[in-house]
């Protein structure tokens, strides 16, 4: 199985990092794959360039076992719509079961994704849970999760796409928007990110840096 970890990455930080270690032992993925969003269709658009992004999240995973980065929505124009990055991965990999993760918050916003419904026929989707975010009781995304929850984790790999799976993942209260923030007012962030990603950001002068932080 493959997992498809997408995202801003603006930055790449230990959340991301942890979590996606733990979905990967949880699920014995044998490829974590990160995907960043060139122009991410549903939120405000990033500070650093999709180049960057990419940069950062192949400095994160440098040296760790069965993590990647897939670069393909900086080749496509427009909107980096999710259906169609799994359906170029489903083209290229056969039927080998794609596992899209996502957190609890991008769950919740599922029905406005472009041609949301295709995915889980596209994939299987794996919902990391967080305390207080809860699912609607009704409603698209509720039937969603009724018809196509999968309570044996064996089942994801017997099949290439079309179940649910939630999983609990350590909480760590770590976000790119508090980043930024830190960075924007001259504050370091070190030890909620990778040293070598920080060490590109001070480089390229990223998030409003310049020259040295207290802290390093
Ligand atoms: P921003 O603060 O800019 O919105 P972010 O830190 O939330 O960014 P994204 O790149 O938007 O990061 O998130 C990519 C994926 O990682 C999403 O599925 C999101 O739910 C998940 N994610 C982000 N932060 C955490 C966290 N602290 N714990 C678990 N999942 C997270």
């Amino acid at each position: 199985m493959i997992g498809i970890f997408g995202g801003t990455f603006d930055p790449i930080h230990y959340a991301h990092l942890r979590t996606a270690l733990e979905v990967q032992q949880q699920l014995e993925l044998a490829e974590l794959r990160f995907i960043p969003a060139a122009v991410p269709p549903h939120r405000s658009q990033p500070l650093a360039n999709a180049q960057q992004r990419l940069d950062m999240v192949r400095l994160a995973i440098q040296d760790q076992p069965g993590m990647t980065v897939d670069g393909r929505e900086l080749e496509r124009e427009g909107p980096s719509y999710m259906v169609d990055t799994l359906a170029s991965l489903r083209d290229e990999l056969g039927e080998v079961p794609l596992v899209l993760i996502l957190g609890m918050d991008a769950m919740l916003g599922l029905p406005d994704w472009h041609q949301w419904t295709r995915l889980i026929e596209l994939a299987h989707i794996v919902v990391m849970e967080r305390p207080g975010a809860a699912l609607p009781e009704q409603g698209e995304l509720a039937e969603l999760v009724r018809v196509h929850r999968c309570e044996k984790i064996a089942r994801l790999a017997q099949k290439p796409a079309g179940a649910v799976w939630f999983v609990s993942v350590s909480q760590l209260d770590i976000s790119a928007t508090d980043i930024r923030a830190r960075l924007a007012a001259g504050a370091s962030p070190r030890f909620l990110l990778p040293d070598a990603v920080l060490d590109y950001i001070l480089d390229e002068g990223l998030y409003g840096v310049s020259g040295q932080l207290p802290g390093g």
